[in-house]
């Protein structure tokens, strides 16, 4: 049978995994323990020879439904959920990695993921930023101890892109465990498989919800890696068969030391929320062009960071990549607009942190979510100390011009 579309394939995704009396969203499952008449069946769940549930804290019918969701999706081997993007990459990070591992990790990535390398810094772990849009650079800081490579599709907040496909390759020369956050491009625009990523880890809190509802995240691993090379699997989950060795180790251990498990409630959130996930990106996207363009020709706008511009370094990589050019962009004012005067003068857009939001939403970046990393790390990231970043929601699109238009006088 051909496979069908996207969004008929989440649609209908809740419903085809059979729950009961017909209901087209799966129950939301409040129980915590999970007994058994037979007590041998208990223990063929905690020695993984059965994959029914145990205790929430690892799974629950409604963890199991959304990763067969999120698996099928990315044409994935298997995934697995968390309370928070965060946790997904903290608590994949932690338990895959050793004192005196070695990780590269993008020189652009966000602000929480940089401080998060600072705590593997504290725990032994060595690390050294790259700049993934210059393949030499990425190829000349392999060590003989690097494990992971991290790096995220688009950046945020100055929209840098990585070459995703040629770091693939190095990491498969060198056997590297190569780890894709795919938050800016979820699966709708980009297929993180077909360029060679290893792991993708999302936050489910961004598009993929949508609605600023619900928190949550995901690692999903794409099957492309041969576990056999990774030196850090424990004996423990080497018993099971090799491609889940990755994904047991991070839900039996890291699951249960770090205890970061999503409730069924947010699931149902996230899940019914997904169902719009392509007609939200068509329009934000669609949306972030033309505000884009706006934006650039306007007099009163010094530069504007948005990979769909021609004007942006790495475009054509974006196009070749990416069924669009995501929706979140930034742009400096010229000297005559203060920045925070400017956001204050706007009606629609929201300032705000997070993104990926039904909602435009804007911040100023330097003083805010960069505002710890100082003035050095910002600049080394190619962030400017008046940037404003814009997240670009669903809203009509002359209701966001006029809205800018107005704000800019
Ligand atoms: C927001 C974000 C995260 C973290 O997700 P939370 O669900 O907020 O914890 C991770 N990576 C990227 C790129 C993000 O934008």
């Amino acid at each position: 049978m051909k496979e069908k579309g996207f969004t008929t394939q989440l649609v209908h995704a809740e419903r085809l995994q059979s729950p009961e009396h017909g209901a087209i969203h799966q129950a939301t499952n409040q129980s915590v323990l999970f007994h058994y008449q037979n007590a041998q069946d208990l223990v063929d769940v905690f020695q993984g020879k059965s994959q029914a549930y145990a205790y929430a804290r690892q799974s629950t019918p409604s963890t199991n439904s959304i990763q067969n969701i999120l698996a099928s999706l990315e044409q994935a081997h298997d995934a697995l959920v968390f309370a928070t993007g965060m946790a997904a990459l903290t608590t994949t990070m932690l338990t895959l990695l050793k004192a005196r591992d070695h990780v590269l990790i993008s020189r652009y990535v966000f602000g929480n993921t940089n401080s998060f390398a600072e705590t593997l810094t504290q725990l032994g772990i060595e690390l050294d930023f790259i700049d993934v849009t210059d393949i030499d650079d990425v190829r000349g800081k392999v060590k003989s101890n690097t494990r992971i490579v991290f790096t995220e599709t688009i950046a945020n907040p100055v929209t840098q892109v990585a070459d995703i496909t040629e770091i693939s390759k190095i990491c498969n020369e060198f056997n590297l465990l190569f780890i894709v956050d795919n938050t800016m491009t979820p699966s709708y625009l980009f297929n993180a498989k077909a360029h060679g990523a290893h792991l993708i880890i999302t936050s489910l809190t961004k598009y993929f919800g949508g609605h600023g509802n619900a928190l949550g995240g995901a690692v999903i691993d794409t099957g492309l890696f041969d576990w056999c090379l990774f030196p850090n699997i424990y004996p423990a989950y080497q018993s099971a068969q090799v491609k889940n060795w990755g994904l047991t180790q991070i839900k039996k251990k890291g699951l249960r030391d770090i205890g970061a498990s999503i409730s069924s409630e947010s699931i149902h959130h996230l899940s019914v929320g997904s169902e719009t996930l392509a007609l939200r990106m068509d329009r934000s996207c669609s949306n972030a062009m033309k505000l884009a363009e706006f934006l650039e020709q306007h007099p009163k706008v010094k530069k504007v960071y948005y990979p769909g511009l021609e004007s942006h370094p790495q475009h054509l990589l974006a196009k070749n990549m990416f069924k669009y050019f995501g929706a979140i962009m930034s742009f400096d004012l010229s000297e005559a607009l203060e920045p925070l005067d400017f956001i204050n003068k706007l009606n629609v857009m929201l300032c705000s942190t997070h993104l990926g939001d039904n909602r435009s939403l804007v911040i100023p970046v330097a003083p805010t979510i960069y505002h710890e990393m100082g003035l050095e790390r910002r600049q080394s990231m190619g962030i400017s100390e008046t940037m404003i970043r814009l997240s670009v929601g669903i809203e009509d699109i002359d209701d966001l011009i006029s809205d800018l238009s107005q704000a800019l006088g």
